[in-house]
């Protein structure tokens, strides 16, 4: 029996499903029930009625997200140490802090955040939702972290004014990015189509033919008419836009933008999750309460 077969066969017996986010390697993409975007993965989980557990392929704060909607499953995370540095970069105590000077201003957090952040914001926001979400809320100003490129273009798709949180925070793989690279594929690809992820800097925003998540590129892709396509995110994407679109042509706009903590799920690791049943998510009730209630009324919005 292959490691695959294995993987499938506990499936089977402990009522699992696996979901992994677009950034995970190949081979777990392709023994998924669901690959997707954060929070298309969290909603993909309320939806899965009749499982018991949840094995989710991806980092901390997004099984974290999973664990919040679905008290009553098991969400497992098949590394530990699959952690988001942009997440950690945003502490409770500056939420706090900000709150004491901007008490009416509020709070819109991008769900790459900690359970304990989400816990103190009005509401959260995806890369895919940010700027509808901003709109949503009745104020000219708000606070928004932890993504400081994300704020950059929901400021300039809103006008609003955005107060970062903390001042800079970002994702070390997308600032990888430049747009000299792109520059150059440019030369080789002249028809191409650049896509780029908001989490990339201003300067890659600015040369974007298209700005949007990963949902939002594989959605773009196969209804755009154009044969070529540079890539500005995670190159785990690449698999999944390469399935999908067998037609055309996608370059990765840097070949090492890659996120190490995704890649820290194997297919071994996960085999292993799945059969000791570890790591188990949880967050406290309380908090989860809070945050569950903050990603809540993000999902009412559509
Ligand atoms: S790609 Fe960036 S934002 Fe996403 S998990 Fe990795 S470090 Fe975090």
């Amino acid at each position: 029996m292959t490691l695959i077969d294995e993987i499938n066969r506990l499936k089977k017996e402990k009522n699992a499903v696996i979901l992994a986010h677009n950034y995970q390697r190949p081979e777990i993409q392709d023994i998924a029930d669901y690959v997707g975007d954060s929070i298309g993965l969290s909603r993909r989980a309320m939806e899965e009625k009749e499982a018991k557990i949840i094995v989710f392929s991806a980092v901390d704060f997004m099984a974290e997200s999973a664990a919040v909607l679905n008290p009553d499953k098991k969400v497992l995370l098949p590394t530990l140490g699959a952690r988001c540095p942009m997440a950690q970069m945003l502490t409770v105590d500056e939420i706090k802090r900000l709150k004491v000077h901007y008490p009416l201003v509020p709070v819109v957090l991008y769900v790459n955040t900690l359970a304990e952040a989400k816990a103190y914001c009005d509401i959260c926001c995806t890369s895919a939702n940010a700027v509808e979400v901003v709109n949503s809320v009745n104020t000219e100003t708000v606070i928004f972290g932890p993504d400081h490129n994300l704020a950059e273009h929901v400021h300039r798709k809103t006008g609003k004014t955005i107060i970062p949180i903390p001042e800079r925070g970002f994702c070390p793989t997308h600032l990888l990015f430049q747009p000299e690279d792109v520059q150059a594929l440019k030369m080789t690809y002249p028809d191409a189509v650049v896509m780029v992820h908001p989490e990339c800097t201003v300067e890659m925003q600015n040369i974007a033919d298209f700005i949007g998540s990963t949902s939002q590129m594989c959605r773009y892709v196969k209804k755009s008419d154009a044969k070529a396509f540079i890539v500005a995110t995670e190159e785990g994407i690449m698999h999944r836009l390469k399935k999908e679109n067998p037609g055309k042509q996608f370059i990765l706009a840097y070949e090492d933008a890659v996120c190490p903590n995704m890649k820290l799920n194997t297919l071994e690791r996960l085999y292993t999750s799945l059969k000791e049943e570890k790591h188990v998510v949880t967050v406290p009730e309380p908090v989860a309460k809070k945050a569950r209630k903050a990603l809540e009324r993000m999902f009412e919005l559509k």
